[in-house]
C-alpha cells in the first residue's frame, strides 16, 4: 500500500444473503467500520436487500455498491437495473464488468466502458473489474490482455480522477483459493498504473487498484504490503463478517 491513497475494502456478496440473512450480514460488518480507521469499507448484496442494507449502514460510513447495473437510465429492459434505480436504493458504489459477468453473461469491453461512463453519469463510483484467464496467463498474455480490458474504459476515468477503482482479479484465482503470490499482483498492478500514468499524469497516483482472488485473512497482509496493491475486493471471505472485518484492520495496519 502507499500513504498517496486510502485503502478500500470491498466485499462481493453475488448470489447469496439476499433476504434477511443479507441485513444480518450488514448489521455484523456495520461495527467493523469503527474498527479500521483510515479505509473505505463497501459492499455490494444483491440487488434485493440494497436498500434494506443502504438503510441499516447509513450511519456507519460504510458504503454500499451494486454488483451489475443497465447502461440506459430507464427503458424495456426486462430484469434490469438502472444506475437512476440504484443511486434511489442508497448506493454510490456499482461494480461493473466482473469476470462471472463477462464469462456467463456476454459482456465485453464495449459494454464495460458504456457501463463505466453511465456510472459516473450518475455519480456512482464504479469498480471495474478486470484480469486474465489461466490460459491466457499461461500463453504469457496476462499483461496484454489486462492492458486491453483497461484501455476500453481508462478515457471514462480520466474524466473523473480519483472516482473510479479498478480490480485486478485473475480468472484463475476467483473462488478457487488460489490466489495471486504478493509479486504477481504487484506485477499487473504496477502496469495499470504506469497505463494509467501515461493517460493523465495524475491518474496514476490517485486511483486505487484493488486486488481480487481468493482474498483471506491469512493472506491479506502479504497482499498489501505491495506498494501498488490499494485493498481488496473480496468474494468469499466478505460473507463471514469477522474473515471481512479481519481483512479491514489488515489493511489499517498495513498504512501505519
Ligand atoms: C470476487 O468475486 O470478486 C472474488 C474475488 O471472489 P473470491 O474472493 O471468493 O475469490
Amino acid at each position: 500500500m502507499n500513504a498517496k491513497r486510502r485503502p478500500l475494502i470491498a466485499g462481493n456478496w453475488k448470489m447469496f444473503c439476499g433476504g434477511t440473512t443479507g441485513v444480518e450480514l450488514a448489521m455484523a460488518i456495520a461495527p467493523l467500520a469503527r474498527d479500521a480507521k483510515g479505509v473505505d469499507i463497501v459492499i455490494a448484496p444483491p440487488f434485493t436487500v440494497l436498500a434494506a442494507c443502504a438503510n441499516e449502514l447509513e450511519a456507519s460510513g460504510i458504503e454500499v455498491a451494486a454488483q451489475n447495473m443497465h447502461a440506459k437510465d430507464s427503458g424495456a429492459y426486462t430484469g434490469e437495473v438502472s444506475p437512476t434505480m440504484l443511486a434511489e436504493s442508497g448506493c454510490s458504489w456499482v461494480i461493473v464488468g466482473h469476470s462471472e459477468r463477462r464469462q456467463h453473461f456476454g459482456e465485453t469491453d464495449a459494454h464495460i466502458a458504456e457501463k463505466v461512463h453511465a456510472a459516473f453519469r450518475h455519480n456512482l463510483k464504479p469498480i471495474v473489474c478486470v484480469g486474465e484467464t489461466l490460459a491466457e496467463r499461461e500463453s504469457g498474455l496476462a499483461l496484454a490482455v489486462v492492458a486491453r480490458q483497461v484501455a476500453a474504459f481508462v478515457e471514462h476515468l480520466v474524466e473523473h480522477v480519483g472516482h473510479g477503482v479498478i480490480a485486478y482479479e485473475p480468472v484463475w484465482a476467483i473462488g478457487t483459493g488460489k490466489n495471486a503470490g504478493p509479486a504477481e499482483a504487484e506485477e499487473v498492478h504496477a502496469a495499470i498504473r504506469n497505463q494509467l500514468e501515461k493517460c493523465a499524469p495524475s491518474l496514476g497516483d490517485n486511483t486505487r487498484i484493488l486486488y481480487g482472488g481468493s482474498v483471506k485473512p491469512d493472506n491479506a497482509a502479504a497482499l498489501f504490503a505491495a506498494p501498488n496493491v490499494d485493498g481488496a475486493l473480496v468474494g468469499g471471505a466478505s460473507l463471514d463478517a469477522k474473515a471481512f472485518g479481519a481483512i479491514a484492520r489488515t489493511a489499517a495496519s498495513a498504512t501505519r
